[in-house]
């Protein structure tokens, strides 16, 4: 039997001028490590068909399914505030797109499938370790309810990429409601090619907001629906204390999905200014930076779509800084409900948002661990004989004492009993995140030929909001000499 894929291909649809049509190159002798069984069901795919070697085939590009049409997307950028005119998927091929069980198109794309003609200087390929960073942040993402990509299959390809050093090369199989960027508007609109982006824009709101076809400004629609996805995702990065480190225009999806793992990480202990990439060099996509880098990649999106606002370009720079506008608003009620229940508030009352920032403010200076500060509060919020596990977790624990103090308080009003405010903290407070330190861990392995502790990480990540005390140790922080301040493209 062989391994079918219902693709039922628009991009490719779209004229000559979106993408490149660009076959995979064949890899050497491609080996299947990870299959993500679930997802593929839910694509409608067969796990068991797809878990053989013309499965690996497949899932390396040495063998194209059926019905695949396979493209590279062009796009543009702004990479750390500069622009290029033509990035492209340069070692990324779409195979198609399939409607999963909700209903829902998702991309099918392999990543390290080999060069394009969008590549410039790169060869096409990938490594296993960014290849594994990815699937673990990103199947890790889902779990925690972060729009993301998602991760179809990990496979080695048999062959070595020559980065730094001789590195294992392998290609990954990502899954996207769809692969267009901001960066693809930029393509578009540096050309002034206005029907090229007004046939993008359609695409768009066809697939990702089809509530906005017959709305009567359906393009200013479009932006202020992006907008609304863009502030609500970056909320939630905050949330959870996600760094992405390449916030470039080409890295910001217009589905409102997390895309492109690159040098991510998370954070350990709380610093706002906490930067991991080591490309990152000024700090630009700093923790807290991320809200205004969004508005600022939102703002170059704006821009393609000013031709489409009005003929009168004054009157429609206005419109589009009028809609801009409401990022602030759309932002900062999505953080601060996200922070709300963080720390266990069912109401909202004035003082509260100085509360959390006090609590954020003593997390900083006491270098508090983000993730178990706030999950063992949840195991405070239960029984103040926990409050220790939360105070021991600061510099000076008496700063979180007497914050502890005005927070017993404030809960103290609500009728809600202890266990009901525990779990619904333990339901947004996650206990396991993938710590930098874990995930070169187990790259290091992988690179070596153990993907077992890659297996356990998967496990323990795929539930990360369930206390589970055969994996206790994967909660902790790391030791300092495990501590991991940069991190890497490695591309
Ligand atoms: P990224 O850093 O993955 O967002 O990629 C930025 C740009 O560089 C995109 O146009 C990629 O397609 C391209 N690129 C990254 N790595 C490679 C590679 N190994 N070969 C060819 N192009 C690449
Ligand atoms: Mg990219």
């Amino acid at each position: 039997m062989t391994v079918h894929f219902p693709f039922q291909n628009t991009y490719a649809a779209l004229p000559a001028n979106f993408f490149a049509r660009v076959a995979p190159t064949p890899v050497a002798s491609p080996r299947l490590i990870k299959l993500n069984r679930p997802l593929a069901l839910h694509l409608g795919l067969d796990p068991d068909l797809l878990d053989s070697p013309e499965g690996a085939e497949i899932l390396s590009g040495k063998r194209l399914p059926d019905g695949a049409e396979p493209i590279a997307m062009a796009y543009a950028g702004h990479q750390f505030g500069h622009f290029v005119p033509q990035l492209g998927d340069g070692r990324a091929i779409l195979l198609g797109e399939v409607i999963d069980r909700d209903g829902v198109r998702r991309d099918i794309q392999l990543k390290g499938s080999g060069p394009t003609p969008f590549s410039r200087r790169g060869d096409g390929r990938a490594a296993l370790g960014p290849v594994l960073r990815e699937y673990i942040v990103s199947e890790a993402m889902f779990a925690l309810g972060i729009p993301t990509t998602r991760s179809l299959a990990a496979v080695m390809s048999g062959e070595s990429v020559i980065r730094e050093t001789m590195l294992p090369g392998a290609v990954l199989t990502r899954v996207a409601a769809s692969h267009i960027r901001v960066g693809t508007f930029q393509y578009f609109a540096a050309r002034e090619d206005t029907d090229a982006v007004r046939r993008l824009a359609d695409h768009v709101i066809e697939r990702h907001y089809p509530r906005l076809a017959d709305h009567a400004r359906r393009y200013h629609a479009l932006l202020e629906a992006v907008i609304g996805r863009q502030a609500d995702l970056i909320a939630r990065w905050l949330h959870i204390g996600f760094i992405h480190g390449v916030m470039n225009t080409d890295n910001t999806s217009i589905s409102g999905e997390t895309i492109d793992y690159g040098p991510c990480a998370f954070l350990d202990h709380y610093d706002p200014g906490q930067v991991f990439s080591s490309i990152d060099e000024m700090g630009r996509y700093a923790y807290a930076n991320q809200p205004r880098i969004a508005l600022w990649n939102l703002t170059r999106l704006a821009e393609c779509l000013l031709p489409l606002f009005s003929d009168d370009q004054e009157k429609a720079i206005a419109q589009a800084q009028e809609i801009l506008g409401v990022f602030p608003e759309k932002f900062t009620a999505a953080y601060q409900a996200g922070l709300r229940a963080k720390i266990g508030l069912f109401t909202t009352r004035d003082g509260d948002e100085a509360l959390v920032q006090d609590l954020l403010k003593a997390m900083a200076e006491g270098k508090a661990d983000f993730t178990l500060t706030f999950r063992r509060l949840g195991d405070a919020a239960l029984d103040a004989a926990n409050d220790g596990k939360v105070r021991a977790l600061f510099a000076d624990p008496a700063a979180f004492d007497e914050w502890a103090a005005r927070w017993r308080k404030r809960i103290a009003d609500e009728p809600q009993s202890p266990a009901e405010r525990q779990a619904a903290m333990h339901a947004v407070n996650p206990a396991f995140i993938p710590r930098n330190h874990r995930i070169e861990a187990v790259i290091t392995a992988a690179v070596a030929n153990d993907t077992a502790p890659f297996e356990e990480l998967i496990k323990v990540l795929a539930k990360p909001f369930e206390d589970r005390s055969e994996f206790a140790e994967y909660a902790n922080p790391p030791k300092p000499e495990e501590r991991v301040c940069q991190t890497f493209c490695g591309t």
